[in-house]
Formats: structure tokens, sequence, C-alpha cells
């Protein structure tokens, strides 16, 4: 049975955890979570990286370092995962849905400006697939709307648009390293935060609402409840595993690309045939190989192949169901125009295997199947 993911896996992870048990110092913001922040600090150049929980952790980080607050509206697409609204919806605000582009499957830059109003806090792009949505015009939007922009990177990292990493646009970007993504430590994220004007708020808020981070650092001599805030911490276990990753980071995505590369590359004959459509990536935009998917004519269509390759031991799956049309999409959010593609598009869209090991062998026998089914 080939997998749809497998989680990564280098072969560090479990001596560097042993290393955090033995530093006697398996809690938050020991040696190897300051190793990750700073990894990241510097592949990226954001000014400041906060390893957390979760990508979803980070998002609501976010929006409560961006003030969001009931009665708020934030712009974001339908087409993602329900954490990119739940950090927002948590605080209050109303999630106001755009349609998305075909090609890329990202928000239209282009329907963002009519959705806003006079409530509008903050646009919040999703950077599907780890290709990148079109920053220049969310950020020249922002700037003339005085608009927050937070980025679900939770995809995204290694990535770039026009040669900077995706994540480092907005005031606010979040990774995620979920077991599904290209880098893991089981359940975790990042928060990372352009302007440093936030990062000591940002400190206090994953820290329980305390300055603990300064005590840390031998800049206050005791720590104490500043603000509201909560834990957003990860465990220095965690991050060891992680960070065994992020060492081999250029390997692993390079893995991912040759697979990646190699799927287009025998499946093109049938999207030249017109039977299945490939993932599109502008040429300005460096993507990290996160996810291979194919577009089948429909619905109906992407079921019969699902079962097909399940048949042939092959796990393919579909993704999100737009959130606009879930129970909380309904009481918390709004479609603002049309959705001319949202709905259309993700009844189509098939994820095929793709995970760091994956073998140039089984991504030959999983497009021989796919090509078998369209004969
Ligand atoms: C995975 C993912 C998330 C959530 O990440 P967690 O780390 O599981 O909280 C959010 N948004 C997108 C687009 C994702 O792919």
């Amino acid at each position: 049975m080939i997998n749809f993911n497998v989680p990564p896996y280098t072969g560090k992870e479990v001596e560097y955890m042993k290393e955090a048990i033995e530093n006697q110092k398996i809690c938050g913001d020991g040696p190897f979570t300051k190793k990750c922040n700073e990894w990241i600090e510097n592949q990226t150049g954001t000014a400041k990286c906060l390893l957390t929980t979760s990508c979803t952790h980070a998002t609501e980080l976010a929006a409560l370092l961006a003030k969001i607050k009931e009665g708020d509206e934030v712009i974001l697409p339908s087409y993602t995962f329900v954490s990119t609204a739940d950090a927002f919806v948590l605080r209050g605000a109303t999630a106001v849905f755009v349609d998305i582009r075909p090609d890329t499957m990202n928000i239209d830059e282009n329907l963002i400006e009519d959705a806003i109003t006079e409530r509008t806090k903050a646009i919040v792009p999703v950077h599907y697939a780890g290709v990148g949505c079109e920053m220049d015009a969310i950020m020249d939007i922002a700037r003339r709307h005085n608009l927050m922009v937070v980025e679900d990177a939770a995809q995204g990292i290694m990535a770039s648009y026009k040669g900077k990493p995706l994540g480092t646009f907005g005031d606010f970007g979040c990774f995620s390293f979920h077991e599904t993504k290209n880098f893991s430590m089981g359940e975790g994220g990042a928060l990372l935060i352009r302007d440093e004007k936030y990062i000591e708020d940002a400190e206090i808020l994953r820290e329980k609402g305390t300055d603990r981070s300064k005590y840390y650092r031998g800049q206050v001599d005791k720590y104490r409840w500043q603000n509201y805030g909560s834990s957003y911490l990860p465990s220095d276990m965690n991050a060891a595993y992680l960070y065994a990753q992020l060492e081999l980071a250029e390997e692993i995505t390079q893995a991912r690309m040759d697979r990646w590369n190699q799927y287009r590359e025998l499946l093109t004959p049938l999207a030249e045939a017109g039977k299945i459509e490939l993932p599109y990536v502008p040429e300005y935009c460096i993507h990290n190989a996160h996810m291979f998917y194919i577009k089948t004519k429909d619905m109906e269509e992407r079921s019969r192949l699902i079962e097909f390759l399940k048949q042939k031991d092959i796990l393919s799956v579909f993704h999100y169901v737009p959130l606009h049309s879930a129970p909380a999409g309904i009481k918390f959010g709004r479609f603002h125009g049309e959705d001319k593609y949202t709905t259309k598009e993700s009844e189509r869209l098939l994820r095929l295997p793709m995970f760091y090991k994956l073998t140039a062998d089984e991504v030959e026998y999983i497009a021989e199947q796919v090509k078998a089914f369209y004969r």
C-alpha cells in the first residue's frame, strides 16, 4: 500500500530528542527551540521567529497581535483549512470569503478590494501547495486601505514569491510543522514577525501573559504577569525533532521536488490529451513541492479515480470542502461576490501521494495507474 503521507523522518530526530532529555530542559524555549527560531530567522530574513504549538496557534497569536475584535472583518479564501478562519472568528470577527483563482487555487487578488468595508481589519492570504499568492497586489491593497496582512504560510516554508520567502510579506506569517507538512515536529508551528515593534507583545502573549522570555535573557530579575496570554510554546523535545529536519531542509525539499517533477513529466501526456489538469506555478514563484495534485473532469470522475487507485494499493485524497458551505462558515462568515471557482475547482482536485521518502519507482507506478484509469 502506498500511503498518501508518511511523516518526515531523517534518522537524527531520536539523537536530538535524547540530547534534549539529557539537557534536562524539556519544557519550552530550550536550546533546540532557540536553534529552530534562529534557523528560520536566517532562512527567511524575518525580524523574529517564535516556535509555537501549531500553525493554528501561530495564527491565533497573529489575530491577538493584530487586535482583532468583535465586529471586525477579515478577508480570506473559502478554499482553505479551518484554522485560517478559526483564529479570527475566535476573536469575534466575521470571515469574509472571496473566490480563488482556478490556476493556483489561491485567493483572487482582483476580488479583494471589492470585499473591503469600514469594518475590514485584515487580509489573510493562504499560499496553497506552497505556491505564493500575488503578494505585490495584496500588499498594495493592504497599504492603501491600512489593513493588516497575516499570511497563512502553513504549507509555505522554503518557498518564495519574486525571490522573497513566503511568510515574510505580511505583518505576520504562520508556518505549520504538523506531520503532514514538509518538516514536522508532530504538532507545531511558527509565528514570523516582520516588524520588531510586535516582538515583546508576542513573547508575552505566548508565555501566559508573562515576561518570562525577558527573564530567561537576564533582562529582568523576576518575571510577572504583564497582560492576558496563553501557552503557545512547544516542548523542547518536539523542537529537537524538528531541528533534525531543518538541518536537512535543502535535501528534503530537493527529494520532494524530484518526485514532483517526475509526476509532472509522466502525467503531461494525459494533460495534453485534455484528460486532466496539472498544477500551475507562476515563473516568479519557487514552490517547495508540498503537494502534487491533478484536476479531474468533475467530482464523479474524481470519486471513481480514488476508488480505482485504492484497488491498486494507492491512497489519494481530495482536499478542503469550502468553508463557506460548512455549518460554522454559514454562522461566522459570508461569501462576498460570486463563487465561480471555489466549489467547482475544489470538487475536481485530487492529491497524489507526496512525502520525503516517496521513491521514483512508486511515482512511476502511481502515474502508470492514473494513465490506466483514463484508458
Ligand atoms: C496545515 C494547515 C494549517 C494548520 O496547521 P496546524 O499546525 O495543524 O495548526 C493551517 N492552514 C493551512 C493552509 C494548512 O495547510
